[in-house]
C-alpha cells in the first residue's frame, strides 16, 4: 500500500470520520433502546399503582384490614408483574406485603419521607427488579404503595443489542473503509496515468499531448490545462529556437564578411596602401555592426529573464525628446534628410527612466533616417492627450505594405531583408523600443503607407498630477 497516496489519505480520513460517526450512533442507539425499555416497564408500574389507589379509595372504608389483604392477594396474583407489591401506612405498618418482598425484607419508604414517587432498580436475590414507590392519600391518611417488576429480560435484550453493536460496528467500519479505499483508488487512477504521460514528455517531443478523458470532471480539466501549458511551452521553445537561429545567422554574416575581407587583403601582398585602408574600414564597420547586434541581443536576453529593471522617476518628456532629437538630427543630416521638431515649451511630466526612453526614441529616429531617401524629411512631435504623453516620429520615407505592419515589432523581422541588411539593421530595434515602452506602462503604434512614409507613436501615461490638469 502506498501510504503517501491521496487515495490512502482520503481513506484514512474517511475511516476516522466514519469510526467517530458509528461510535456515536452505537452509543446513542444503546441509550435510546434502554430508555424505551424502561419507559415501557415504568408505565406498567404506574398503571399498577393507579389500580391499587383506586381499589383502596373504593374499599378501605367498607373492608377490614384482613379483608383488604385478602382482596389484594387475590387481585395481585392476576395482574401483570405478579404479586410483587407492598403497601404501608404512616406508621410503617404493612397493609399488604407480597411474600417475595417480605421474605427478602425489601425496604419501603414511609409516606412522610417520600417526596411523591420514586423509581429504582435493585438486585434482589440475584434478580434485577424495577421498583416504583408512590405516596397516595386515601380517606385523609397517606400510604406508600410500592410495586415491582423483574427487568432481567429487558436487561438481557439490552445486552444482546450491545453485543450486536460491538461486533457489527467494526465489521461495517472495515467494509466501508475498504470500499472507500477501492473507490478513491479507482477515481484517482487516471491521475497516475496523467503523471506517467506527463513524465514521458520532454523538450524533444513537446508536440505530444496528454489524452483527455471525456468525463467532464476535474480530471478532464487537469488534462486540458496541462495540454494548454504544453502548447504555451512549445510556442515558447519554438520562439527561443527561432531566436537562436536568427541570432546566429545575424552574427555569422558580418563575421564571415570580416574574415573574407581580411583574407583577401592579406593574400594580395602587393596592394596599394589605400586598398588596405579600405579593407580595414570595411572590417571596422562590420565589427561595429556586429557589436551593436550583440548589444541588442544581450539587452533582449536580459529583458526576457526579467533582470533588466527600469529606474522610473518624474521627468519631462519634452526634455527627453529634445535630447534624442539632437542625435536624431545628426543621423538625418548624414543621410541628407530634413529634420524638424514640434515640442511644446511647457513641460509634460511622466514617470520614466529617461536614458532608456531616449534610447527607444532614438531607435525610431534612426529608422526614420534609414528608411527615408535623400531629400525626404523627418518630423518629431510631442503632445499630451487623454492622460497620455504622445511622442511621434513621422517620415516621408519608403513606408511599409499593410501586411508588413503587424510584424514590425517581431524580433529579427525586416520588411525587405536584403535592403535593410545593407542599411545595418538586424530587425531588433523596434522589438527593443516596444519592450521599453511596455515597461513604462505605455503602448506603441504605427501608421504607414508604402512609398509615402510612416508615423511611429509612443504613448506613455502622464504623471498623476498632470493627468488631472489636462482634463
Ligand atoms: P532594423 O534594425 O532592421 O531597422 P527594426 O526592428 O528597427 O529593425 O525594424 C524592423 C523593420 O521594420 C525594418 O527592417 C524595416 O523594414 C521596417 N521599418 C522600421 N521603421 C521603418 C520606417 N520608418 N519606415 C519604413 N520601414 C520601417
Amino acid at each position: 500500500m502506498r501510504t503517501r497516496s491521496i487515495g490512502f489519505r482520503l481513506s484514512a480520513w474517511y475511516f476516522l470520520v466514519f469510526a467517530g460517526g458509528i461510535a456515536a450512533f452505537s452509543i446513542a442507539a444503546w441509550f435510546a433502546m434502554r430508555a424505551s425499555l424502561y419507559h415501557a416497564i415504568d408505565e406498567a408500574l404506574e398503571d399498577r399503582v393507579r389500580g391499587v389507589q383506586t381499589f383502596m379509595q373504593k374499599q378501605i372504608s367498607s373492608l377490614s384490614i384482613p379483608e383488604i389483604r385478602d382482596e389484594f392477594r387475590e387481585h395481585s396474583v392476576l395482574g401483570p408483574g405478579g404479586d410483587l407489591f407492598q403497601v404501608c401506612d404512616e406508621a410503617g405498618r404493612f397493609l399488604y406485603r407480597s411474600i417475595p418482598l417480605e421474605t427478602n425484607n425489601v425496604p419501603v419508604a414511609l409516606p412522610a419521607t417520600l417526596s411523591t414517587s420514586r423509581f429504582e432498580t435493585l438486585n434482589v436475590q440475584g434478580h434485577m427488579l424495577r421498583f416504583y414507590s408512590r405516596r397516595i392519600a386515601v380517606n385523609g391518611k397517606t400510604y406508600t404503595v410500592q410495586v415491582a417488576a423483574p427487568v432481567d429480560e429487558a436487561l438481557e435484550a439490552l445486552e444482546r443489542f450491545r453485543v450486536i453493536l460491538a461486533f457489527a460496528a467494526p465489521l461495517l467500519l472495515i467494509a466501508a473503509s475498504a470500499g472507500g479505499y477501492w473507490i478513491s483508488s479507482r477515481a484517482l487512477a487516471p491521475v497516475d496515468e496523467i503523471s506517467r504521460a506527463a513524465q514521458r514528455i520532454s523538450i524533444e517531443n513537446l508536440t505530444d499531448r496528454l489524452q483527455v478523458p471525456k468525463t467532464g470532471d476535474q480530471l478532464q480539466r487537469l488534462s486540458e490545462t496541462l495540454n494548454e501549458m504544453l502548447s504555451r511551452l512549445e510556442a515558447a521553445v519554438r520562439r527561443l529556437t527561432q531566436f537562436t537561429a536568427d541570432a546566429s545567422h545575424e552574427l555569422r554574416a558580418p563575421v564571415s564578411l570580416i574574415r573574407t575581407t581580411a583574407e583577401v587583403a592579406a593574400l594580395k601582398r602587393d596592394r596599394p596602401a589605400n586598398e588596405y585602408l579600405e579593407a580595414l574600414d570595411e572590417i571596422q564597420e562590420e565589427a561595429e555592426r556586429t557589436s551593436q547586434v550583440v548589444d541588442s541581443l544581450m539587452l533582449l536576453a536580459r529583458t526576457d529573464s526579467g533582470k533588466e529593471m527600469l529606474d522610473c522617476v518624474p521627468v519631462d518628456i519634452c526634455v527627453i525628446v529634445r535630447e534624442a532629437a539632437e542625435q536624431g538630427e545628426r543621423l538625418a543630416q548624414n543621410r541628407g534628410v530634413g529634420f524638424s521638431i514640434d515640442v511644446p515649451h511647457r513641460s509634460i511630466p511622466i514617470q520614466a527612466d529617461a536614458e532608456v526612453l531616449r534610447r527607444a526614441l532614438l531607435i525610431l529616429m534612426d529608422n526614420a533616417a534609414k528608411y527615408t531617401p535623400l531629400g525626404g524629411s523627418i518630423r518629431v512631435s510631442v503632445a499630451s492627450r487623454d492622460g497620455f504623453a504622445e511622442a511621434s516620429v513621422s517620415d516621408t520615407g519608403i513606408g511599409m505594405a499593410p501586411q508588413d505592419i503587424p510584424r514590425v515589432f517581431d524580433r529579427f523581422w525586416r520588411a525587405d531583408r536584403a535592403r535593410s541588411r545593407e542599411q545595418g539593421g538586424a530587425g531588433l530595434g523596434l522589438s527593443i523600443a516596444k519592450w521599453i515602452v511596455d515597461m513604462h506602462g505605455g503602448s506603441m503604434s504605427v501608421e504607414s503607407e508604402l512609398g509615402k512614409g510612416s508615423v511611429f507613436t509612443i504613448r506613455v501615461p502622464l504623471a498623476v498630477d498632470k493627468a488631472r490638469d489636462s482634463y
